[in-house]
């Protein structure tokens, strides 16, 4: 029996964002014990790198924004597969989430007049942004760090332990989940300095681990994004949905090589950075979609006045959602009007006074100076899609987050139907704080009506400990040894040229024939050395995961044979109606467990339910037609108008 230490608590949250952040204080809150375990340091999470802002109809910059709008731009955004009953929750309840944050002590910038202030994004209608300057997932991360102090320290208070009721496991990654009687039971997995094993006992875990982007080469995401919560829900008989819709950002670094795919905020463009070509044309004029026509400016003139007063003008192109923008930059750079680096410019010298851009974007100012040695504030950026974010993840009830598998919760990027197929900017640091919020909420229910726990079966937890030193094992005589790192560069290599912004169906046949090679090669990987840490093992853990996430997204890219969103197919160029309804589930075939390294999943369609008729009410009829059935809407009271 493998040597394991252990923990017990009522809630177990997997990830130390935004997302897991806000859940451990909700659950807290209501007076249970909470662990919480992340991979890299306590506030070291992916939501510290979330520049531009957080999105929430407060109306401060603009008395006419409300929920209702908000509702509107997402489901718009996410062209009309998101969930809407997620999207209603989250626009009615985003500005609570704001102004909660600062009675934690998040400071927001202000407008003159003192309240928070709000900056333009993308298919946003109106500025909506809450930010400070550009390092806005910093300071909501350090003001939700802040609140679990003060919470630790009224435990102290009340029991004279500081971790009487959370208690921080950092550095430390989960690579089982144990179930009972198909329950959650518990999470298993090690100290990554140790290598030593750890279980923690627990009927209710939620899942906020982020996304996937490490499975593609030029990606804004960190180390950490490897999928390990879409592979864990998954394995424990969970299922994913919107797994095809991946988001390329449109404007990553593109030279020098060693910083491509780092993040340039889209703030450069709200706050009045505009895109041209190698000719010194604002293209973007030219790819406003047939579904967006009449809503954006046709002139720069026009754009440029709405920059300076968004009542008397129509908004930028440059700010169309950004599988748009993405799209356009790729067509650009394809006819031969891009940069010298493959890229397009990105203009904020010539719109803004120098110390106006140092001021309102500092770490813009200082990573461009610093890595590429380029003065924004001078010269124009070189710019080009980067793989950013993942619109799909586990399938979840919206109002408290809960999955299929009894006890098994996910919130922010690793859960699934907010974005449709097509997140908008500034919509994730809302979504983590309103479904955080929720999901901590839905566990400490679902803890609190429970009678009998489930208990962790001891051969579940030798399982997990074999397949976790796995790589240790010396493959048979005469079978070839494989490295992890040479499989995940082969693994970045397959999604970025075949399941990258634009796909094909003979190119997506191709990729999953070489993941399909790679799932068989995996079971030789073989690493070297002790478990002291060792990243050559962390790597090869890890890489089970992002190929299993990556066979879903592949198997769902096959299967949705129209363009939408984050998903392109160039032999389906068009949008379909008869889809958008249409949820791809997947699932692992034969429900999960620990026995396999990289299970088989299968792909199948679901409908999701029809919108709710107010909220239908909130459309034009004039715009639902471009994107409904005309079955779907027959009882709309706008028809024949
Ligand atoms: P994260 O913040 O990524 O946290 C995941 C946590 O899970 C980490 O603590 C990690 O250690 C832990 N974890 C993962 N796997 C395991 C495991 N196996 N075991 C234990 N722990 C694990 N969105 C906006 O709305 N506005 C913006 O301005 C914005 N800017 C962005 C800029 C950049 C450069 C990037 C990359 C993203 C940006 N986003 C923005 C998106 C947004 O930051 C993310 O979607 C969001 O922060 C995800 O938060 P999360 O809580 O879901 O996960």
């Amino acid at each position: 029996m493998a040597e394991v230490e252990r923990h017990s608590y009522d809630v177990v949250v997997i990830g130390a964002g935004g997302a897991g952040l806000r859940a451990v204080i909700e659950a807290r809150e209501r007076g249970l014990s909470v662990a919480v375990v992340c991979k890299s340091l306590f506030g070291k999470a992916h939501t510290v790198m979330a520049e531009g802002g957080c999105a929430a109809a407060m109306g401060n910059a603009n008395s006419k924004d409300s929920w209702q709008v908000h509702f509107q731009d997402t489901m718009r955004g996410g062209k009309f597969l998101g969930n809407w009953r997620m999207a209603e929750l989250h626009a009615r309840e985003a500005p609570d989430r704001v102004w909660e944050l600062e009675t934690y002590g998040a400071l927001f910038d202000r407008t003159p007049d003192g309240r928070i202030s709000q900056r333009n994004f993308g298919g946003h209608t109106y500025p909506r942004l809450a930010h400070v300057g550009d390092r806005t997932g910093l300071e909501l991360i350090r003001t939700m760090q802040q609140k679990i102090v003060s919470l630790q320290q009224e435990d102290f208070a009340a029991t004279g332990d500081y971790e009487a009721r959370i208690k921080v496991f950092a550095e430390c990654t989960i690579t089982e989940l144990l179930r009972a009687d198909g329950a959650m039971a518990g999470a298993f997995g090690y100290w990554r300095e140790s290598g030593r094993f750890v279980l923690f006992e627990t009927p209710a875990v939620v899942l906020a681990t982020g996304g996937i982007g490490k499975s593609w080469k030029v990606t804004s995401n960190s180390w950490e994004y490897t999928g390990d919560g879409h592979a864990l829900a998954l394995r424990a008989g969970a299922n994913l949905i919107n797994m095809e819709f991946v988001q390329f950002h449109p404007t990553g670094m593109v030279w020098p090589p060693s910083v491509k795919g780092i993040l340039v905020t889209e703030g450069v463009r709200g706050d009045g950075g505009v895109l041209k070509n190698s000719d010194g044309d604002r293209f973007m004029f030219d790819y406003i979609p047939a579904v967006f026509k009449g809503q954006y400016a046709e002139t720069e003139e026009e754009a440029d006045k709405w920059l300076r007063d968004n009542e008397s003008a129509r908004r930028t192109p440059d700010l169309l959602p950004r599988d748009e923008v993405a799209r356009a930059i790729n067509s650009e750079v394809k006819g031969g009007r891009g940069t010298e680096h493959g890229g397009v410019y990105l203009d904020i010298a010539s719109r803004l006074p120098a110390e106006e851009i140092v001021r309102r974007l500092p770490s813009m100012h200082h990573q461009f100076k610093e890595l590429a040695d380029v003065d924004i504030t001078r010269e124009q950026m070189e710019v080009g899609p980067t793989c950013h974010y993942v619109m799909g993840g586990v399938e979840v009830d919206p109002d408290t987050g809960a999955s299929s598998v009894p006890g098994l919760f996910a919130a922010g990027e690793c859960s699934g139907g907010m974005h449709g197929s097509n997140r908008l900017g500034g919509n994730s640091l809302s979504d983590l704080l309103v479904f955080g919020r929720r999901a901590g909420l839905g566990a400490a229910g679902y803890v609190e009506a429970l009678g009998r726990r489930p208990q962790v079966n001891a051969a579940d937890v030798d399982a997990a400990a074999t397949m976790a030193l796995a790589p240790f094992d010396p493959p048979p005589a005469g079978v070839p040894v494989e490295n992890p790192y040479t499989l995940h560069t082969e693994l970045q290599q397959t999604m970025n040229d075949l399941v990258g912004i634009i796909r094909t169906d003979t190119e997506i046949r191709s990729a999953l024939e070489r993941l399909e090679s790679i799932r068989q090669r995996i079971e030789t990987v073989t690493v070297e050395g002790h478990r002291q840490f060792n990243p050559g093992w962390h790597l090869a853990v890890d890489l089970r995961n992002m190929v299993l996430v990556s066979e879903c997204v592949a198997k769902a890219a096959l299967l949705r044979t129209e363009s939408r969103g984050g998903h392109t197919r160039d032999d389906h160029p068009d949008m379909e109606a008869q889809w958008r309804n249409t949820l791809l589930v997947c699932s692992v075939i034969g429900g999960g467990g620990t026995q396999v390294t990289v299970p088989d999943v299968s792909v199948v369609p679901e409908p999701q339910p029809p919108m709710r008729p107010d909220l239908l009410a909130l459309f034009d009829f004039g715009e639902l037609v471009k994107y409904y059935t005309d079955a779907e809407l027959a009882e709309h009271p706008g028809k024949g108008d």
